[in-house]
C-alpha cells in the first residue's frame, strides 16, 4: 500500500474485517483471519454459503445435489490445510491412490492412467496411456517454456497422449477449449499434481457433498471464532472517502467501516466490477454442464471402479460421477453447445454413459443445471485482467477464483487467493 506503515493504525490494531461474498475465497479469507484472531462478519447474498461449490436439494429429484461435481486432488494443498483447519479432511474420500480411468467411447478402448506414489514417472515406461509414445510424455515440458500467452493446442496438439489426456485434462482444468487455453496455467495444475507424482494426484470427492466438506464445517469453525455471517445479505454499494473504504450498503442498511476495519472484497469478477468499476478484472466466461440421472428408478447400479468415476474421451460427456441412486456427467467448456438443448445434450451424455456401463437402458428421469459463468475464460485476456489482493485502497483487498492466483478457476484457487487477501491486510507490503 502506497502509505507510510508506521503510521497505519490497521497494521496495529486490526480488530475485524468486513468480508463481501461468503463463496471458497470469502470463507477461506474468514478462516485465515479466525487463524490470527482477528473476527470477521461475512455478507452473502444467497441463501446460503458456498457460491459456486455447494449443494442443496433437488425437489424434481428428490435428493441432495451439488451444484457441480467437483473434482479435487489430493496435491490441491491449500484446500487440504483449509479442510484440516476447520476439521474436514475426513469428509473427503478417495481410492486411496492415483487413479483416472478413461473410455474412448468412439472405439470402445479403455485404459488406466495411475501414475506412482514417488516422483519419478515409472508409469510412462510401464503403464502408458494405450497407443502413446515416450517422447509425447517428454513434450510436457515445452508447456513450462511456453511464449507469453501460447495456447495449449499450439504448445501441446499433435499426438495421442494429446488426444486421449492432455486435451481432455486442459478442458476440465482449465475450462476452456485448448485452442485458446493458456499453457501457462496448464503448466501450473501439471506441476502441482502429475510432476509430484501419485501422492499429489489421488482423486477426492466428497463423501456427502460439497456443502458438507468445504461449507458447513467452515461455518462452525467460524462461530466457534467470533466471526457471524448474514446470508440473504446483498451488498448493493460500497462507498470510498480519501482512499479507503468508509462504508457499503445492505438490506438491512449501511454498514460504516471504523479505521480499525477493513473490507474483503470476495464476490465474482461481474459484481466486483459493478461495485468498483475501477477493479480490473476478467470479463469472459465459460458455461459448466452438470447432468444428474436418478438411476435408482431405472435399477442401474454401476460400477466405476475404486475411483466412483470415469473420464469419457471423444463424447459429449467429460467425466461421469457415480454417487448412491446418481450418475452425473460434467461438461466442461460449454459454451461451444450454447445453441443445444438440454435435452440433447442429456441424450448424447446418456449414449456415452450407456458405452461406458455397457447398458441400452432408455435415459431415466434427469436434472440439468448450466452455470453460464462457471469459470473466467482462461485465455490471454483473463490472464492480463486479474488483480492482485492490495488493488491500492487502504484496509481493502479483493479475493476470488478471479484474482492474481497463478491458476485457474478452482477451489484451491480461490482458497489461496482468500488466505492472500487476508495476509495482504495483516502484513501490507
Ligand atoms: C459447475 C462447476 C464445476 C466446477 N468444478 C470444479 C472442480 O471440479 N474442481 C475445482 O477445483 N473447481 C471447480 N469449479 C470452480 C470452483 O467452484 C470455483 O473456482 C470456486 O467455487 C470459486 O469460489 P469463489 O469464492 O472465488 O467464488 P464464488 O463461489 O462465486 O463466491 C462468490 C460469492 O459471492 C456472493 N455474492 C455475489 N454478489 C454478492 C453481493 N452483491 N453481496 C454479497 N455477496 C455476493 C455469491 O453469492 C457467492 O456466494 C467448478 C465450478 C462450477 C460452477
Amino acid at each position: 500500500m502506497a502509505q507510510d506503515l508506521d503510521r497505519d493504525p490497521l497494521r496495529m490494531v486490526l480488530r475485524h474485517v468486513h468480508i463481501i461474498g461468503a463463496g471458497m475465497a470469502g470463507l477461506s479469507a474468514a478462516v485465515s483471519l479466525a487463524q490470527s484472531g482477528i473476527r470477521a462478519t461475512l455478507y452473502e447474498a444467497g441463501p446460503a454459503a458456498g457460491g459456486r461449490c455447494r449443494s442443496y436439494f433437488d425437489k424434481a429429484l428428490g435428493v441432495r445435489l451439488d451444484n457441480g461435481n467437483h473434482l479435487l486432488l489430493s496435491g490441491n494443498d491449500a484446500v487440504m490445510q483449509y479442510l484440516t483447519t476447520i476439521g474436514a479432511r475426513h469428509t473427503l474420500r478417495g481410492p486411496g491412490r492415483a487413479v483416472f480411468p478413461f473410455i474412448d467411447v468412439g472405439s470402445g478402448e479403455r485404459w488406466t492412467v495411475a501414475p506412482g506414489p514417488g516422483r519419478i514417472p515409472w508409469w510412462i515406461l510401464t503403464g502408458r496411456v494405450p497407443g502413446t509414445k515416450l517422447s509425447d510424455y517428454l513434450a510436457l515440458a515445452r508447456l513450462k517454456k511456453a511464449a507469453q500467452g501460447a495456447s495449449v493446442q499450439s504448445v501441446l496438439a499433435g499426438t495421442e497422449l494429446y488426444r486421449k489426456l492432455l486435451e481432455p485434462l486442459a478442458i476440465s482444468a482449465l475450462n476452456t477449449m485448448p485452442e485458446e487455453a493458456l499453457a501457462s496455467l496448464l503448466w501450473a495444475v501439471v506441476e502441482g499434481s502429475l510432476l509430484r507424482g501419485g501422492r499429489a494426484c489421488e482423486p477426492l470427492i466428497p463423501r456427502e457433498g460439497l456443502s458438507e466438506s468445504l461449507v458447513d464445517p467452515a461455518i462452525a469453525y467460524l462461530a466457534r471464532h467470533g466471526s457471524v455471517l448474514h446470508t440473504a445479505t446483498r451488498v448493493s454499494a460500497i462507498r470510498q472517502s480519501e482512499g479507503r473504504i468508509t462504508g457499503f450498503t445492505t438490506p438491512a442498511g449501511e454498514i460504516a467501516v471504523g479505521v480499525d476495519e477493513a473490507v474483503i472484497l470476495a464476490t465474482p469478477p461481474w459484481v466486483a466490477g459493478d461495485l468498483l468499476p475501477s477493479l480490473p478484472r476478467p470479463e469472459q466466461f465459460e458455461a459448466i454442464v452438470n447432468l444428474h440421472y436418478r438411476v435408482g428408478d431405472a435399477n442401474i447400479a454401476p460400477d466405476l471402479g475404486p475411483a466412483g468415476f470415469a473420464g469419457v474421451v471423444g463424447g459429449t460427456a467429460e467425466w461421469v460421477f457415480a454417487k448412491p441412486g446418481i450418475l452425473s456427467v460434467t461438461i466442461s467448456a460449454a459454451n461451444r453447445y450454447a445453441d443445444i438443448s438440454n435435452e440433447t445434450l442429456a441424450e448424447r451424455s446418456w449414449a456415452d454413459i450407456c458405452t461406458l456401463i455397457g447398458s441400452t437402458a432408455p435415459m431415466p428421469q434427469y436434472r440439468a443445471v448450466r452455470e453460464k459463468r462457471a469459470t473466467f475464460t482462461a485465455n490471454a485476456a483473463s490472464e492480463a485482467r486479474r488483480p492482485h489482493p492490495d488493488v491500492g485502497i487502504a484496509h481493502f483487498a479483493v479475493a476470488g477464483d478471479w484474482t492474481h492466483t497463478l491458476l485457474p478457476s478452482t477451489i484451491e484457487g480461490a482458497i489461496r487467493s482468500g488466505r492472500a487477501a487476508a495476509h495482504s491486510l495483516l502484513s501490507p507490503a
